[in-house]
């Protein structure tokens, strides 16, 4: 009788700890992954990751196919699926690495409760952290609020498990009949787009699955470590990873990268400043997971519940302005097309545009993170509303919400060249350095010169920046003063 790894945000062979327990065991393995498109509990998959998410698992199959195994596919609600696949298997246990919403922990302790009261064994593995939330508390056992406090207290004198290489072969095994009839084709499952097909894109940024998350690691270790606490903040510079949407899905692990990491700033004696730095950011993954795990769902409500009076706008067509990145805002306007035409934006990019959403739009934080969650390769359950939360100034550990960005400055700062501007909002492209970030200020020679006609090539400001965000503050003080 086989055991039956249950792949979900893990689509790796190497350092999968739940597969690689299914193989050590000696019985046939049967890989299976179940597409719940409107999950009862939980959140449905936006679009862009919808589409990693077809890439991604056909990747998984053919490296399955490379060990002698392949991808069972399923299409259903999860629950249902998997006891239904596995009677039809007669299967001795089922195996899959843990999950950390509430909705998600709900529907595999369901999973579990009803599979061993069939006598199917159940053994759940940490694939996805670094440390199980439930495992860093303060000395009073409390879960943290604060990064720094809990990023020391995870730390210490912890060492992440070593990853383990890829099985080398999976034992044989032949679906029986009844099985077969569940499976489903990739294909079936309807996970890219067409009519319009607007993946062009991603299809040209990304190279999904395993192999290309390795690629993406090997590129990062050679050119981007070494010198990344400076350069993680230009837009326009390749100064990340990228290795996010890789994370999201599990086209490689927390662990292989800490320890990637570690080898070479070491082989190549790159300054701890750099390595600690990328170490912070992981560490805020992790910690964003903490939040997950121990507090409401992050993506509705507001950590800080004196944040429910907010007064928010509604305004559909300043929404829309954000969206397609026409606010008339440069830098605003160039992270919300690098988005869409990438599913990926660079952080401080992000921060930017969502403070502009939150404080000059003064519009509810969750349209902005259900537009991205729609919208980015790596929407994530725990860092999309986490990182939204503390732009607002709502969150755990968040951003004073007086602190309010200047997206002219921001541009300035990080983008002094206009680079990234330029790359991703070309119609301002032959607008000189010290009017790229601030069009409306140029002088008419200058306007006609780069061919910019405001209002018509490229929009006016959407809002004014004093007055915006004088609103902005007269609404956090009625906030405060209600509290
Ligand atoms: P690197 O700088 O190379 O960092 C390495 C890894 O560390 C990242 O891949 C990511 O897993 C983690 N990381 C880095 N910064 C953060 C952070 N601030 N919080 C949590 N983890 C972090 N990240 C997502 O993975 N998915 C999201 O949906 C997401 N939404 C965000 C929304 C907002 C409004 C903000 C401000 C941030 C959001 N982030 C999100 C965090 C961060 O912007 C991205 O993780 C990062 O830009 C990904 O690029 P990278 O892999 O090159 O990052």
């Amino acid at each position: 009788r086989p055991i039956i790894v249950w792949f979900r945000d893990d689509q790796r062979l190497a350092d999968n700890p739940a597969l690689s327990h299914a193989v050590s065991s000696g019985c046939p393995v049967v890989c299976v992954y179940v597409y719940d498109a409107e999950p009862r509990h939980g959140r449905s998959l936006g679009a862009a990751a919808r589409w990693w998410l077809h890439e991604s698992l056909r990747e998984l199959d053919r490296a399955l196919r490379s060990l002698g195994g392949s991808l069972v596919l399923l299409s259903g609600a999860e629950r249902e699926t998997i006891e239904a696949f596995a009677s039809a298997v007669e299967a001795v246990e089922v195996c899959w690495n843990r999950r950390y919403s509430a909705a998600q922990r709900q529907t595999d302790a369901s999973i579990k409760s009803a599979l061993e009261a069939k006598g199917v064994l159940v053994s759940t593995f940490n694939g996805h952290l670094l440390r199980e939330p439930w495992k860093v508390t303060t000395r009073e056992g409390q879960p943290f609020q604060v990064f720094g406090a809990y990023w020391r207290a995870a730390r210490l004198g912890f060492s992440p498990e070593p990853p383990q290489p890829a099985p080398d072969g999976l034992p044989f095994y032949s679906l029986p009949e009844r099985a077969r009839t569940l499976a489903v084709d990739l294909i079936d499952l309807k996970l890219q787009p067409h009519a319009p097909d607007w993946a062009a894109g991603l299809r040209e940024t990304w190279t999904c699955g395993e192999n290309g998350a390795q690629q993406q690691l090997q590129h990062f270790l050679a050119h981007v470590l070494d010198g990344y606490a400076a350069s993680r903040d230009a837009p326009a510079h390749d100064g990340t990873s990228k290795l996010s949407p890789y994370l999201r899905f599990g086209n490689i692990s927390v662990r292989q990268i800490w320890y990637a990491a570690l080898a070479t700033a070491q082989s190549e004696s790159i300054p701890g400043e750099h390595l600690h730095r990328f170490q912070d950011e992981l560490g805020w993954r992790e910690f964003s997971y903490h939040l997950l795990f121990h507090f409401p769902p992050l993506h509705e409500v507001n950590f800080r519940r004196q944040f429910d009076a907010m007064p928010w706008r509604h305004d559909a067509q300043a929404l829309r302005a954000w969206q397609r990145g026409k606010t008339g805002y440069p830098v605003v306007d160039a992270g919300m097309r690098e988005l869409w035409r990438t599913g990926w934006m660079h952080n401080r990019a992000r921060m930017v545009v969502a403070s502009f959403l939150i404080k000059h739009l003064l519009i509810d934080w969750r349209e902005g993170e259900s537009w991205f969650w729609d919208t980015l390769v790596d929407a994530d359950e725990a860092n999309n509303p986490a990182g939204w939360q503390w732009v607002a100034g709502s969150g755990a550990d968040a951003a004073p919400y007086f602190r309010i960005f200047n997206p002219v400055l921001q541009g300035q700062k990080f983008d002094a060249r206009g680079d990234y501007v330029r790359r991703w909002v070309p119609e301002l492209s032959r607008l000189p350095d010290v009017s790229i970030h601030a069009p409306w200020l140029a002088a008419p020679a200058q306007l006609e010169a780069a061919s910019v006609r405001l209002g018509e090539t490229y929009p006016f400001p959407v809002v004014d920046h004093p007055q915006a965000r004088m609103r902005a503050l007269a609404a956090f003080d009625a906030l405060r003063g209600g509290a």
